[in-house]
């Protein structure tokens, strides 16, 4: 048996968006793939295996089920890492936690809806349920990040993820601000680390990267005071990554 450690990817509720970044990552896959045993991983191969050393785990938790399989998961890794914003902080799922879950499953699943295998709870992020590790985020992750992020993994090293807002990386590319223009851009209080993609773009930023740590000391005061804005008040406009707990933390 190889000394590489063995990697494997699962997924819970999510689109897997993220996964699909890691295919896609071409070159960098072959150098990744290489250092490492890759023992299962539904979306590439067909094999399956209980002895892994890294879990990757893509989704957020939704179902009873699914807490059981990840206390599993988390009992065979010695290291756990949660990837994309499904995992992170519940991700687009936790949406269903505004509402009724009764009403919820009639309106997805109809006259079926209270069928025993549609059976749905809150919506968790990963680290709501079991101790993670690694956080990747964003919705979906950036490959270049994961990369870095894995390597770190892989040689010891701690990876060093931004602890400040998208603005730093909004204004550093020179963008006009999108609360000049009417936008509701919640980058004051989210973590950076995509180089700003969205705003970037001349669409607000929503939130998938979670809050920056502690948002109300290390937000972004100057843009707050210019638009006279207030943390509390931006944190109630996170609508579509904020329902419930977006500001999580891991060992890693
Ligand atoms: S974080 Fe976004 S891209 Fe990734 S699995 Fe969830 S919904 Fe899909
Ligand atoms: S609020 Fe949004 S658009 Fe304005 S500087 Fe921050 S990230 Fe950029
Ligand atoms: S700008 Fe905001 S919503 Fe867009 S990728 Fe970055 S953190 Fe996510």
């Amino acid at each position: 048996m190889s000394n590489k450690p063995r990697v494997a990817v699962f997924d819970f509720a999510c689109c897997e968006g993220c996964q699909l970044q890691i295919v896609n990552l071409e070159e960098e896959i072959l150098d990744l793939i290489g250092a490492v045993d890759v023992v299962e991983w539904r979306e590439a191969m067909s094999e399956q295996s209980s002895n892994y050393d890294v879990a990757i785990i893509e989704g957020s938790i939704t179902r009873p089920e699914d807490e059981e399989r990840l206390w599993l998961i988390r009992s065979r890794a010695k290291v756990l890492i949660a990837l994309g914003a499904c995992a992170t902080i519940g991700g687009i799922n936790k949406l269903k936690n505004n509402f009724d879950l009764r009403d919820v499953k009639k309106w997805v699943y109809g006259k079926d809806a209270e069928k025993p295998h549609l059976n749905t709870e809150l919506t968790r992020s990963v680290a709501q349920v079991v101790k993670v590790d690694y956080l990747i985020h964003g919705c979906p992750i950036d490959r270049k990040e994961f990369t870095y992020i894995m390597r770190c993994i892989l040689t010891g090293k701690k990876p060093e993820i931004p602890e400040w807002p998208v603005c730093v990386e909004c204004k550093l590319k020179d963008n006009r601000c999108l609360w000049e223009t009417g936008q509701t851009c919640l980058g004051p209080i989210i973590r950076a680390g995509c180089g700003a993609r969205c705003p970037s773009s001349g669409f607000r930023c929503f939130g998938c990267r979670g809050y920056v740590n502690n948002p109300n000391i290390n937000a972004a005061k100057d843009v707050i005071e210019r638009y006279g804005l207030d943390v509390e008040v931006l944190k109630r406009k996170m609508n579509l990554f904020g329902s419930g707990n977006t500001q999580v933390t891991a060992n890693g």
